[in-house]
């Protein structure tokens, strides 16, 4: 991976900060995206370069389509080429299905599906004339299998496992692999959240594992750099 270039969304914190710097503890320029968290993906950047790597943070909205391809130009822009899309940004829309708000709906459909979509063609139109490239889509285990008030995340991230298997069969002969990785709940502001709404209980959630344990950061960003 030495040379290599990299984008993760959501990188300012939880599961797309672990793979940031796990990126550029294998040798990697990793572009630190961030929707409003500019002064912790700034702390990114700055643990990357610490790394001997290069980082910038680039601030965007994965959801709004200019903001994307603007973010893509300005990687190619500073590093010269983008090898490596991780699709990491995501919402929580937990609600009872009778109750939830069309625009809960929407927007998490737009960051979790649209966006990752936006990104993959923005990014996959650079790694076509490069003729290589890997994106990683973060999906979820409740793309998988059922959960009670999860019906826009599910549906988001069944639909990123879909896309996800589009887009491999698609560009695979431009050298471009297309993979997801589908975690179960991982310890993260995200779902410390949900814990403090009472949404989530973490004793359950390590109950239905059968070694006891929730992942932490690390498992997942092991897991996308493999
Ligand atoms: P988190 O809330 O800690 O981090 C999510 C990041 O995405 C934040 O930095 C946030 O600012 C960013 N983001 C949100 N909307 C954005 C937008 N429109 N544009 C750009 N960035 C945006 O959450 P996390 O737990 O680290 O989750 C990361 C990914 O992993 C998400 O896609 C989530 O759905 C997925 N995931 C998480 C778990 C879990 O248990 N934590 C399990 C399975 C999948």
């Amino acid at each position: 991976l030495k040379g290599k270039t990299a984008l993760v969304t959501g990188a300012s914190r939880g599961i797309g900060r672990a793979i940031a710097l796990e990126f550029a503890g294998e040798g990697v320029d990793v572009a630190v995206n961030c929707s409003s968290s500019v002064a912790e993906a700034e702390k990114v950047a700055q643990k990357i370069k610490k790394l001997g790597r290069k980082s910038i943070v680039i601030q965007a909205d994965v959801s709004n389509k200019d903001s994307v391809k603007k973010m893509i130009e300005k990687v190619v822009k500073e590093f010269g080429r983008i090898d490596i899309l991780v699709n990491n940004a995501g919402i929580a829309t937990v609600s009872p299905s009778e109750k939830l708000e069309e625009k809960v709906w929407r927007r998490g459909i737009d960051v979790m599906l649209t966006g990752v979509f936006f990104c993959s063609q923005a990014a996959g139109k650079i790694m076509i004339e490069q003729k290589s490239g890997k994106i990683i889509n973060i999906a979820s285990i409740n793309g998988i299998v059922a959960f009670p008030e999860r019906a826009c995340y599910s549906s988001a991230k069944a639909g990123v496992i879909a896309l996800t298997k589009v887009l491999s069969s698609e560009w695979a002969k431009y050298n471009i692999n297309v993979n997801a990785v589908a975690p179960g709940y991982v310890e993260t502001d995200l779902v410390r959240n949900l814990v403090t709404q009472g949404t989530l209980d973490l004793d359950e959630l390590a109950g239905r594992t059968p070694n006891g344990k929730l992942a932490k950061t690390g498992d997942i960003s092991n897991t996308v750099v493999f």
